[in-house]
């Protein structure tokens, strides 16, 4: 595979990606995909999306895990809904995160990934010890498929993130970057962060945000925009991704589904914009 191909975070049935007839039409190489929902995770759903992709040349580099109930209304509601964080629900969507690796094993695909959560920074508490007792119960199952989990920036520091992932200890797990996360979320610098855990990013999202106005950072919304609109600065973090030795996919992300026309054409113009500062950069 070339050095950073495109591609495009893309939905089956379910998730805010776009479809897949738009990434044919652009003529992207490469999707991440959100895992479909419980009923088409099967063999069949698996061989007739793969002969779609197939038809239009275009690879899964990672199946993205979300769960019913998850709520991204608020950061608050967040905290309180995203991944494996909330305790209520965190038996069952492990398993549903293990029957999500073994979809995508269907898919052949030897990346799955997820919002983790807001992970507790309490690191006594046996909230914090269960959830990385249960992560290394999420790897030892996605290992035996052949496969690494990538958890998805934002929700965390990157030192904190970095922390939960020494603390877990299995060697198939990394990390999906997102810059545009650390500044929705008010998190940190992405640039700063990208070259804090540059070491273990093995796939990355391009999508652009805007700062929240600083006494709602951390607590309020930033606001997702275009690529190239925002405040990542992309051919810095480009460069960057460069400089951490980086050479997977840019997978543009653009979430925008109650918009689908503006979506599409947002992500053509990310590809284009992409592929001009690939050949400056690369
Ligand atoms: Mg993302």
């Amino acid at each position: 595979m070339q050095k950073w191909p495109i591609g495009v975070f893309t939905s089956i049935d379910a998730g805010l990606g776009v479809h897949l007839d738009v990434v044919e039409e652009l003529k992207v190489p490469t999707v991440q995909i959100h895992a479909p929902h419980k009923e088409t995770r099967n063999q069949a759903a698996a061989d007739e999306f793969l002969a779609k992709c197939k038809a239009a040349g275009v690879e899964v580099t990672a199946v993205f895990g979300g769960f019913e109930g998850e709520s991204y209304a608020s950061i608050a509601e967040t905290a309180r809904t995203v991944g494996l964080v909330p305790e209520a629900t965190r038996r069952e969507r492990v398993q549903e995160m293990k029957e999500i690796s073994d979809f995508a094993k269907m898919l052949g695909c030897d990346v799955v990934a997820l919002h983790i959560g807001f992970v507790t920074e309490d690191k006594q508490s046996s909230d914090y010890q269960n959830l990385v007792e249960v992560t290394r119960d999420l790897l030892d199952h996605v290992a035996a498929n052949g496969q690494r989990l990538h958890l998805e920036t934002g929700q965390e520091t990157a030192d904190h993130l970095l922390e939960f992932i020494q603390d877990v200890g299995r060697n198939n797990l990394f990390i999906n970057f997102d810059p545009a996360n650390m500044i929705l979320y008010g998190t940190g610098d992405p640039i700063e962060a990208l070259k804090k855990v540059g070491h273990l990013v093995k796939s990355v999202h391009c999508k652009d945000g805007k700062w929240a106005p600083e006494a709602e950072r951390g607590t309020g919304w930033g606001q997702e925009v275009a690529l190239g609109e925002g405040d990542v600065g992309m051919e810095t973090y480009l460069r960057t991704l460069k400089e951490v030795g980086y050479d997977g996919p840019l997978t543009i992300e653009r979430e925008i589904p109650q918009d689908r026309e503006r979506q599409k054409a947002d992500v053509g113009s990310a590809v284009k914009l992409l592929e001009e500062l690939r050949a400056k950069v690369v």
